[in-house]
């Protein structure tokens, strides 16, 4: 019997679904698409339509706090009392032995956006460091980088109400039809609607969405920024610029123009392993269009050279003056479902909450005195990749890990794992017992999950959902915040005394006031009772911004868009040689989400790609005397993994593709795709490199 009917967010994908919440008795729950919501209009994908099941099944939660005095000791039940208490005791005593430095926190994309405040709060503010670093650093750090020095802020300029409004799409290092299917379902109903609208696919693999595109350019991986150059090239000798907009509302064209002129179209196109009428045709259609836009993800992103990735591919936008007008605009698709929230609340090592500049004695100063606190520090924290860096070198003593699996997720695992062995303290707080990461835990906290606890998230287009708590969590498992300022306080710190999550959103909608992301008239009621709002919502009665920039007033000083120069045109990865001559890259399947903690344990997520295989071209698998189904042995200079083969030419000659949601815990230690992976960043965005792996494949 149903009890109550009520409506929430996905927790999965920065699509943002909305869904009805229908909790019967005992506790459970069934999902349906909100068919009132304007993201999903009630459709849901594989993942979100059996989100009950991983609600339901209670099966592999933790319970209980957990905990062992030294490495020798076996983890032991405790209570939360004692739990804190300890974390409290060694993170002062480690603090005032070896400085704030020596402790880092380490989050997550799916965490609310009054979790990530907390952190950051406590992190910041209070624990006086700035080594506060989330899994969305290696997903979409690159992309923030290009969007601030681009248009001055960290700010995503289209709606997804600006889909139906396009004619021409350029989708590029990301395959939506898998990890955005339910913006990628809108894709296809425009196109169904209109065929007309042309799509663009850029991908070295032929994805279903490169399938459904109108044109494919097929390029060899880390090629992008030739490619999107030479589009650039053809747009101007073919006149087909926005002159107006570039004159008027952009600055350093000149620059650009000399470097686009650098290659020929034929050079690029043999560089980039695409025909040349393919480039002269995409330019073409892009040319003409009268709203284009450009989406890309981590296929892009995640590269040494991710941020020149990005600025070339930005630079498309502003020559064509596709920006801040219906139906076009650059649009980055946040791989997880409050990505775009913790950078809203400087979940980041390198950014302050609000979008304010860690680097800018001033901003410092501002958000210190909003929490009351003296200073914050000017140093930047350690990323993702350099906090484990940093634990394996001694640097870093204590971490504390928030649902995430980097045991599995960061690349080069095998040293992940060392580091985490190396550290003096690890704390894990998660929901889950198949995380790979609880292995190395000196504290295991048990964490309530969706639907379990209050709080907000904003999805990839910047829009705000409020997602109600509906069922308990089970056993003595508690939401993240509580977790968080319960420790804060045994810390000593002042300001962490809530009544609820609401008080903590009032506090950061507070902090908002008077910048670009303004939300100062949001609150829980009107989330509850009017719905989702996309920022800023900055006036009495607002109802939210869709689309940014329509006054053609940028956030930077000049406030003109700003053409980035690529630093450089070629791709800064390990090359393939002799010992190790094809080039890996690695992703998501359909129905599986991140390291499967979630959609593992759901039976019918599991049909479509039920084990890991490694896609490879039949022209080099023939060549190797590797037939379909063959075990084979990838290696890399980091490590291994044994995978069956699935021989296709969705991918290019020289290029294989592995699965990144594989660990141990669920299969085998030679599973895992990050066994591969190199430790290698880029410079700026500080993203690790997940598309490009100089690896050797033979039959084992
Ligand atoms: Fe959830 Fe993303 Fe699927 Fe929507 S598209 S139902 S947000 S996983």
């Amino acid at each position: 019997m149903i009890e109550k009917t009520i409506k929430s967010t996905c927790s999965y994908c920065g699509v943002g679904c909305g869904l009805i919440i229908k909790k019967e008795a005992k506790n459970k729950v069934m999902v349906e698409g909100d068919p009132d919501h304007p993201v999903n209009r009630g459709m849901l994908c594989s993942k979100g339509r059996n989100l009950h099941y991983v609600v339901n099944d209670t099966s592999d939660r933790l319970l209980y706090p957990q905990m062992r005095w030294s490495r020798s000791h076996p983890l032991d039940r405790v209570d939360w009392d004692t739990a804190l208490t300890r974390a409290a005791q060694v993170f002062k005593s480690i603090i005032k032995q070896h400085g704030p430095d020596s402790v880092g926190f380490y989050v997550s994309g799916q965490c609310l956006t009054e979790e990530y405040y907390i952190a950051n709060k406590l992190v910041k503010g209070f624990l006086g460091t700035n080594n506060i670093d989330t899994n969305s650093r290696l997903c979409m750090s690159s992309a923030v980088v290009g969007y601030k020095k681009t248009f001055g802020e960290d700010s995503v300029p289209i709606a997804y109400a600006d889909i139906e409004l396009a004619d021409c799409f350029l989708i590029t290092g990301a395959n939506p039809a898998y990890c955005h299917p339910i913006l990628f379902r809108r894709l296809e109903q425009h196109k169904e609607n209109n065929p007309d609208v042309q799509i663009i696919a850029v991908d070295p693999r032929r994805t279903d969405t490169a399938a459904f595109a109108d044109l494919h350019l097929q390029l060899i991986p880390g090629t992008d920024i030739i490619l999107y150059n030479a589009i650039g090239r053809r747009l101007l000798e073919q006149g087909l610029v926005d002159k107006d907009f570039i004159d008027n509302h952009t600055e350093g064209f000149g620059y650009y123009k000399e470097q686009v002129k650098k290659l020929s179209l034929k050079e690029a196109a043999k560089l980039c392993g695409v025909p040349l009428a393919d480039i002269k045709k995409a330019a073409d259609i892009i040319g003409v269009s009268k709203g284009f836009i450009s989406m890309w993800a981590m296929g892009l992103n995640q590269s040494v050279v991710g941020t020149n990735k990005n600025f070339a591919l930005l630079n498309l936008s502003l020559i064509t003056g596709q920006v801040g007008k219906p139906g076009s605009g650059p649009f980055s698709l946040t791989g997880q479902p409050n990505a775009m929230g913790g950078r809203e609340v400087g979940g980041m090592a390198n950014l302050l909450a609000v979008h304010k500049d860690l680097m800018n004695p001033d901003h410092r100063r501002e958000v210190a005195q909003f929490w009351g606190v003296n200073e914050i520090s000017g140093k930047p924290g350690y990323t993702a990749t350099e906090m484990f860096e940093a634990l394996d070198s001694g640097k870093l003593k204590a971490v504390w890990i928030i649902c995430t699996n980097p045991a599995v997720s960061l690349p080069d695992v095998r040293r992940v794992e060392k580091a985490l062995k190396n550290a003096k303290f690890v704390v894990v707080q998660d929901i889950s017992n198949k995380s790979d990461t609880l292995d190395f835990a000196d504290l295991v906290l048990p964490a309530a999950g969706w639907l379990e606890k209050e709080g907000t998230m904003t999805n990839s287009e910047r829009r705000i959902s409020h997602l109600p708590q509906v069922v308990d969590a089970p056993g003595e498992a508690r939401p993240d915040v509580e977790i968080l300022c319960d420790f804060a306080q045994k810390m000593g710190f002042r300001g962490f005394k809530y009544f609820n999550a609401e008080e903590i959103y009032q506090e950061y909608c507070a902090m908002t006031k008077g910048t670009n992301i303004d939300i100062s008239f949001l609150n829980y009621d009107r989330l509850k009772t009017e719905g989702t709002f996309q920022w800023p919502v900055n006036e009495y009665r607002h109802t939210g911004t869709p689309r940014l920039f329509e006054d053609k007033k940028f956030y930077t000083p000049s406030q003109k868009a700003i053409f980035n120069i690529p630093s450089t045109i070629t791709n800064r990865s390990i090359q393939p040689d002799t010992n190790y001559p094809f080039i890996l890259t690695t992703g998501r399947v359909r129905d599986q989400w991140h390291t499967m903690t979630k959609t593992g344990k759901v039976s019918r997520l599991k049909t479509h790609y039920p084990t890991p295989v490694v896609e490879i071209n039949p022209a080099d698998a023939f060549a190797l005397k590797i037939r379909e189904g063959d075990v084979c042995e990838i290696t890399s200079e980091n490590g291994n993994v044994r995978v069956k083969a699935n021989l296709t030419d969705n991918v290019r000659k020289g290029v294989i593709f592995l699965p990144m949601h594989w660990g141990k815990k669920l299969d085998s230690d030679l599973n895992r795709s990050n066994n591969l992976t190199q430790n290698m960043v880029d410079p700026q965005s500080k993203e690790p490199d997940f598309k490009f792996t100089a690896v050797h494949i033979e039959k084992y």
